[in-house]
């Protein structure tokens, strides 16, 4: 095992609460892309807002163009061990909160402990309806869309929109309240497949590092935070997290 991992490993070990933020780098590897990375299939289409698709006929439709198309990628898609490394170590009492900005459904299908963690961004996986908030499986309004319903209509007429946080769109308050509290109380602070870019969430890593946590980040990618991280490790997820978790579960 490399140092700097033997070292993560050690910290994580030592640590009482440790605390993860996870993004689209965790699932490249189970095959969805990051959808709107440049030249990607689906950097095509511009980002709806929420005001848009409240005002706008046209809007909705370009919307559910890119969800209707998106979810078909995310159905396919299964866990990668890098997911079923974080459910083991969560399992296993070694995960006190695990936060994570992709919307794929992946870290509930790979049995990660659902107390224990924060779609902090929505999820894919559930659709709400906007005129009385209705909530319901996505399958639902999915079979609709697919049949050739370009808007997914609740029972209400109101169009159904996937539970995903929209541009423009507010997070949840008390799912924020939850993350930065446990960043700010934790030991360990690991950010995985996060180029750390995204706000406010990515306030995380600051909060965890004012606290004293020992702070690893652990992407292919540059990240604003690089040089303020304890650890830096850019081999690939699928591959690092299996090992730690081999490592403190043995
Ligand atoms: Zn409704």
């Amino acid at each position: 095992m490399p140092h700097t991992l033997e070292t993560l490993a050690a910290k994580w070990r030592d640590a009482e609460s440790v605390v993860i933020l996870t993004g689209a780098g965790l699932s490249t590897a189970s095959g969805i892309p990051d959808f709107r990375s440049p030249g990607g299939r689906w950097s095509r289409y511009q980002p709806v807002t929420i005001q848009s698709f409240l005002a706008d006929e046209d809007a909705r439709r370009e919307y559910w163009q890119y969800k209707g198309e998106t979810w078909q990628v995310i159905l396919a898609a299964d866990p990668n061990p890098g997911h079923h490394a974080l459910a083991r170590l969560a399992q296993a009492g070694r995960v006190d909160l695990l936060v994570t900005q992709n919307v794929d459904g992946l870290h509930e299908r790979s049995a990660f402990p659902p107390d224990r963690m924060i779609n902090i961004h929505g999820t894919d996986s559930a659709v709400i309806c906007v005129s009385c908030e209705r909530r319901a499986e996505r399958a639902l309004a999915q079979e609709l869309w697919e049949s050739g319903q370009a808007i997914p209509l609740c029972e209400c007429g109101g169009p159904w929109k996937p539970a995903t946080i929209s541009f423009g769109q507010s997070l949840v308050q008390n799912d924020l309240s939850r993350a930065f509290d446990a960043a700010a109380s934790c030991d360990l602070f690991v950010a995985a497949g996060t180029s750390l870019v995204v706000g406010p969430i990515n306030e995380m890593f600051s909060m965890a590092k004012r606290a004293g946590a020992h702070t690893a980040i652990v992407t292919g990618s540059e990240t604003p935070f690089d040089a303020h991280a304890d650890c830096k490790i850019e081999d690939p997820l699928q591959e690092v997290l299996p090992a730690l978790a081999e490592d403190l579960l043995e």
